[in-house]
Parts: structure tokens; C-alpha cells; sequence
């Protein structure tokens, strides 16, 4: 039996697992049986969440596709990529963008750049969006550093957006040396209910809590900090500054975005500030696997990232190539362009309207380097069989006519950051009166959902969270709404329809979005602010 061991592609704790193959001998039909098993990794201590676990579903996933299409016909890919590089070359180059899903290789970003170059276009951005706010910061972390620290200090929800590494906080936790794990966070979430203190402040205040923690940490007096600013007590300010101070450096700083924070870019800052003076390690943990990776290549190729998201927002981009994510799933509203080719999986929203698409093979099935979180390049190097269909790379190839190069010093552009400038991508500020809205993850989910929405699991288990808007209490009382009633949530620049699922815990005047609904990513005005940072809203009873 074929075992191979690989990696998962939802997420930067990048966990590997063994998948097994039916050998194509035995079983020539691709099907429900072609992927037998996926097993633990033994030298990987904190094995797999449930979203690693849906690799082996989705290799099988009846939604898979097979074929190429062009139109109504169904040629072979590489007629299929000669018919789409041709119409891509029939438009303005400026009307022409490519988005690369964070899971890519950076040998298959580095083609996309090449083939980006050859068609006279800088619109080449990665999907989600939202990544690109941290992407530029470099990580200095370790996960057994992780594990082994006497103090973590943990900004947004980590045990949600990256599950596994609930496993090395607690490892830490439980090894019996007054662990703390101190949480930072714009609203309550999962993983403040495991820290103390749980340090939740207004939004677009979390930069100035982190510099007051490392003013502190400096030697600065407390009573010279903006606490009353920040609505937080002395007692809990002091056991935090306490928890970094006296632990001689044995700690860590990670930073997991989300969708909590006005400005993740000046939060990254901060936090990364804050590690240096503790002398802690520092990581900030994007959606995706390898968007740090893609970043660094496409920065370092001076492609328009912001720009292209405004680009398509604007409705100026008439030729899209989707190379594995789905626009129409990430961005939902974007004008359909004249000329749409997708690379995918599976027949998701984008694969129905798409002139040209080619199936391809998900990061599990190929081969290829991402850049690691602990800053190491990682190898793919056993690819399982997989079902006949090509790896982005191969269609890059078919679409540049010939083999599209590589840098041959990708490894050190990928390893290499320069120093941080500006934000990529603009913050929101915070969000003016009103409920404020926070886009929420969800651990049976990932990204924009478009995977985890087709997959059994979270649908036997969970299926409403991803169609439910979460209230306090005393809001569903004041809009006269109760668990279950239909609401329809109204940003000023989208409305969705919901129902509603009363959170008790959460602090009036604030909700949470499940980000995995296109309906919800609708909401937000992603053009503009491709983060996807907290907004205003209003709710009424439907
Ligand atoms: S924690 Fe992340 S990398 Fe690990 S199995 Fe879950 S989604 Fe995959």
C-alpha cells in the first residue's frame, strides 16, 4: 500500500500526516476507495485538527473535477490553456489580474509571476486577502519553543484560526511550571477562556495596549500608562507585564489576525516590538499555509497586491486567472470578467462561471517547497499518485508555453525579508457607534470556506455556524429576537441574511461574523479593505 507522508494545506501550523494510496493497479477507478487512510505523523506530537483530517475526503470528494472546460466543450488541458492564454493575451495587460491561493508552492508563484511578466501585468495578489496585512512580517519562533515556555502571550484566537497549537500551549501548560498563557483580543473569543488574564480593549487600541506592555516591561511606572484608554484594570495590566518580565525571556509573542483587528499590520508591529524587548519568540500565524511564502516572492517581484483588489473591486479587470481559489467565493460581488480561468478541485461557485477552467491537484498530491512558520523552507517531496490531474506548476507550464521559469535563488528570496515598510493592504480604523461586527472563525472551517462548506464533517456537526450572526443576550433582547429567528445583518456596503445563535459570553454591542459565508465576506467592503477588518453595522428582525 502507497503511504506517503505530506502536508496539510489549511494552515501556517503546516502539520504533516501519512496518507495511503490505493495502488492504481488494484483499483483503476479513482474513487470513494482510492485514498484509503490518513494516520498521525508519530514525530508530530500535536497530530492533526479536524480540518487535516478532511484531506482524505476531499482527495475523494464527489465534487472533485476531472476535466478541463472551455464553454460548453470539454477539450484536454492543454488545449484548454492555449484557448485561455490566448483570450488572456487578446485584452489590455492592465485589465488582466492573476490570484494565487495561499496554499500554492512558491515553484508554482514563482511561474504565475513569470506568467504575469509575459502577459505585461503587475495585478497578482494571493487570496485570502486578509493575509496580506501580516505576510510581510518575518517569525522567529520554534514550536517546541512553544511548548516549552513559561509564558505565551497570544493576540486573537489562535486555538481557532491555527487549532494543533492548542496542543504545544497546553503541553506547556501542563508541564507544571506556572505556565501562563496571557490573551490579547478585541472581543471574547475561544482562546481567552483558557488565559489569564484575558485582556479584551476597544478596537484599534491593541497597538497602544502592546506598547504600554512593552513600556512597562522597559521599566516605565504603570500609573504613566493609558489604562483607562485601554478599560482594562492595573491588577490584570500588572500580572501580564509580570508574566513577560519574569520569565528571563523564556516565552513567545504569536499574533493570529483573523478578523479582529482594525489595523493587523500596526498589531504585528507591536507585537513584534513587545517580543524583542522580552527576548521572546515571535510569529504571526496568516490564514493560510504559505501566504507569508507568496508574499515575499511577489513583493520582491513589485507586483500591485493592493492594487489588484481594488482593480477587480472597481469592476477594471476583465481577464481573471484563479489559480486554485475562487474569486467569486473570497470576493463575493466582483464582477464576472469576459475572461475567467480557473484552476480547482472542486466545482465550487467559481467553477460553474468560469470560460476556461483545468482541474488540478491539491497541496497534499504534489510536490514543491512552502515557506515554513518556523522560518525553514519545507519540501514536498512524496506526492501521492493522486487522481490524473496536473499540479498548478504543469498548467503554468501549458499557459507560458513552455516550461515558465523559476528563480533560481527562490529559497533565499522566499527566506529573506527586507525590513518591514508599510501595510500592503490598509487598515479600517475602528468602526464609528453602532454594533460592531467581527468577522469569526471557526474551527471545522477554513479561509473562505469554500472547502471545509462541502465537506461532511462540519455539516453533520455544525452546519449553522456558518449561517448564524452570534448576539449577546442583551441585544436579541433589545431587537426582540431570540435563537433561531432570521436577522438581516447590514454593513452599508452589503447585507446578508443570518440567524441568529445567542452567545452569552459575548460583550454588548458586539457580533460575530462567521467568515466562511460568502454571504457574510459580502458585507465587507474587501476592495478597499482587503483585510477585512471589524465593521458597523445594524441587525433587524426578518
Ligand atoms: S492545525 Fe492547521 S495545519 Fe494542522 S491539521 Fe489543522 S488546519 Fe491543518
Amino acid at each position: 500500500m502507497p503511504t506517503v507522508k505530506t502536508y496539510c494545506m489549511f494552515c501556517p501550523m503546516q502539520d504533516s500526516f501519512f496518507l495511503a494510496e490505493r495502488p492504481r493497479s488494484e483499483c483503476a477507478v479513482w474513487g470513494r476507495k482510492s485514498v484509503l487512510s490518513v494516520e498521525f505523523d508519530p514525530d508530530v506530537t500535536r497530530g492533526l485538527c479536524a480540518r487535516g483530517n478532511y484531506c482524505q475526503e476531499l482527495a475523494v470528494h464527489k465534487d472533485r473535477a476531472f476535466r478541463a472546460k472551455a464553454g460548453e466543450e470539454f477539450p484536454p488541458d492543454a488545449q484548454t490553456a492555449n484557448s485561455l492564454l490566448h483570450s488572456l493575451e487578446a485584452l489590455s495587460p492592465d485589465s488582466v489580474a492573476i490570484l494565487l491561493d495561499g496554499s500554492l508552492t512558491l515553484e508554482e508563484t514563482a511561474k504565475a509571476i513569470a506568467l504575469a511578466e509575459r502577459l505585461g501585468t503587475k495585478f497578482v495578489a494571493p487570496l485570502p486577502s486578509e493575509d496580506m496585512a501580516v505576510a510581510p512580517f518575518k517569525n522567529n519562533i520554534s514550536f517546541e519553543k512553544i511548548a516549552n515556555a513559561t509564558t505565551n502571550l497570544v493576540i486573537g484566537d489562535i486555538f481557532t484560526m491555527s487549532p494543533t497549537i492548542t496542543k504545544l500551549i497546553h503541553d506547556a501548560s501542563n508541564i507544571g511550571r506556572n505556565n501562563t498563557m496571557v490573551s490579547v483580543d478585541t472581543v471574547r473569543a475561544r482562546t481567552g477562556w483558557f488565559a489569564h488574564p484575558e485582556l479584551v480593549v476597544p478596537v484599534g487600541r491593541v497597538p497602544l495596549l502592546l506598547d504600554a506592555i512593552t513600556a512597562a516591561v522597559g521599566g516605565k511606572p504603570i500609573d504613566e500608562l493609558p489604562l483607562a484608554e485601554l478599560g482594562i484594570s492595573a491588577d490584570d495590566f500588572g500580572w501580564a507585564v509580570s508574566a513577560v518580565k519574569s520569565v528571563e525571556g523564556n516565552g513567545n509573542v504569536i499574533f493570529a489576525p483573523g478578523w479582529h483587528f482594525a489595523d493587523p499590520f500596526a498589531v504585528a508591529g507591536a507585537a513584534q516590538r513587545l517580543a524583542e524587548i522580552a527576548g521572546f519568540g515571535f510569529a504571526v500565524l496568516p490564514i493560510a499555509t504559505n501566504s507569508r511564502g507568496i508574499y515575499r516572492l511577489l513583493a520582491g517581484a513589485d507586483c500591485d497586491i493592493a492594487g489588484t483588489y481594488k482593480a477587480i473591486a472597481d469592476g477594471k479587470i476583465d481577464g481573471v486567472l484563479a489559480l486554485d481559489c475562487d474569486p467569486l467565493e473570497a470576493l463575493p460581488g466582483m464582477k464576472i470578467p469576459d475572461v475567467f480561468g480557473m484552476t480547482g478541485q472542486l466545482m465550487t461557485t467559481g467553477y460553474h462561471k468560469a470560460t476556461h477552467f483545468i482541474p488540478s491537484k491539491f497541496l497534499f498530491e504534489k510536490t514543491g517547497k512552502i515557506l515554513g512558520t518556523e522560518e525553514n523552507i519545507i519540501e514536498l517531496a512524496e506526492p501521492v499518485e493522486g487522481p490524473g490531474v496536473r499540479a498548478v506548476g504543469e498548467i503554468l507550464d501549458y499557459l507560458f508555453g513552455g516550461e515558465a521559469p523559476v528563480f533560481g535563488d527562490i529559497v533565499s528570496r522566499a527566506s529573506e525579508v527586507a525590513e518591514v515598510g508599510a501595510s500592503p493592504v490598509s487598515g479600517s480604523g475602528a468602526p464609528e457607534g453602532g454594533i460592531i461586527a467581527f468577522g469569526n472563525g471557526n474551527v471545522l472551517h477554513h479561509g473562505d470556506g469554500r472547502y471545509s462548506r462541502r465537506i461532511d464533517f462540519p455539516n453533520l456537526r455544525a452546519k449553522l455556524d456558518i449561517e448564524a450572526v452570534e448576539l449577546p443576550k442583551a441585544m436579541a433582547e433589545s431587537l426582540g429576537v431570540a435563537e433561531g429567528d432570521a436577522v438581516e445583518v447590514e454593513s452599508g456596503f452589503g447585507k446578508a441574511r443570518l440567524i441568529v445563535k445567542i452567545a452569552a459570553w459575548l460583550d454588548d454591542g458586539r457580533v460575530l461574523l462567521p467568515m466562511h459565508n460568502p454571504a457574510v465576506r459580502a458585507l465587507f467592503d474587501w476592495g478597499k479593505r482587503p483585510a477585512l477588518t471589524p465593521i458597523g453595522v445594524k441587525i433587524k428582525k426578518l
